[in-house]
């Protein structure tokens, strides 16, 4: 499990990154059999992943006591995206049925939101939560463009958006109206600013590939100023994370990249396949895991994972 696996490696590419990663850990695969992996989630109490296989319509769950990996959920109506929120209880992003939904803690599944003016949402396709409650996730239509992760169907909203779920009234919000393809998204340590991926240059050549910096107005429920801060240089920048320094962790075509907190690409760790998204986990959030296409990949890090 430990042995040097081809096509994986740490590229500094500014002297900053030195410090990020260990010599001598390296990436280890430790499951493959999927078709498009994405959502992971780590949970402590549990000491476990989830993570999603949205075409094989199926959550995976990856056991850190014993290294074994069983189904957790199936049909998982083409679940996307996961977090878990300060409960404990898993939040999900579903494709096919087109809303956002929590499980509780006796195994009950709760929907959060379906729509948004009286109109379906279109897939939601990846999710966090705030320190105050409130849930925040994407839009984008990947799930309904074609029959593979999902169900085909028309568009109903005006666009792909991202929203926030009250806390208190269930409210769902569009927060940003001027994505073209919203994806990944976090917020930073502070919670003063939201970041979200575009990646809508998928279905365009001329659309978007970056992650871009919002700043969150002092009601800590809307967005306002809004500015590009990075391009990805490979693929699209698909789901990401924050370390406690700052530092975004992002997936791309190659593997992962890692962006200074002022955006500048610091380094990469070399996947031999598309990662759809990532999470730290491990009781010290020091192990970085990896949804590469087929793959589940772990690595140990340098960096402790944001809490
Ligand atoms: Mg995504």
């Amino acid at each position: 499990m430990y042995g040097e696996l081809d096509g994986t490696g740490f590229e500094a590419l500014d002297a900053s990154f030195n410090d990020c990663f260990i010599g001598h850990a390296r990436v280890e695969r430790l499951w493959t059999g999927a078709r498009w992996s994405e959502g992971t989630a780590w949970f402590p109490a549990g000491r476990y992943l989830v993570w999603s296989d949205i075409p094989n319509d199926r959550l995976m769950r990856w056991d850190e006591t014993d290294g074994s990996v069983s189904v957790f959920r199936a049909p998982s109506n083409n679940t996307n995206g996961n977090t878990v929120d300060a409960q404990g209880r898993l939040i999900s992003c579903e494709h096919l049925t087109r809303r956002v939904t929590r499980t509780e803690h006796d195994g009950r599944i709760t929907v959060l939101a379906d729509a948004h003016d009286g109109k379906r949402l279109n897939s939601p396709n990846d999710v966090i939560v705030k320190s105050d409650g409130s849930i925040w996730f994407t839009d984008p239509s990947y799930g309904i463009l074609m029959d593979y992760e999902g169900d085909r169907a028309d568009l109903e909203q005006d666009g792909c958006h991202v929203y926030r779920i009250d806390p208190s009234d269930g409210t769902v919000t569009a927060v940003a109206k001027d994505f073209v393809k919203p994806n990944g998204l976090a917020f930073s340590g502070d919670e003063t600013t939201l970041f979200v991926s575009d990646t809508g240059v998928t279905h365009d050549p001329d659309g978007p590939a970056h992650i871009r910096a919002l700043s969150v107005n002092n009601d800590g429920t809307s967005l306002g100023k809004s500015r590009v801060f990075a391009d990805c240089t490979e693929g699209v920048f698909d789901g990401f994370r924050l370390d406690r320094q700052g530092r975004i962790w992002s997936s791309a075509a190659d593997g992962i990249h890692c962006l200074s907190p002022q955006g500048q690409l610091i380094g990469k760790i070399h996947i031999p396949e598309m990662v759809g998204n990532l999470c730290f986990g491990g009781p010290k959030l020091n192990r970085l895991f990896i949804a590469g296409t087929s793959s589940l990949y772990s690595v140990f890090l340098n960096v402790n994972g944001a809490k």
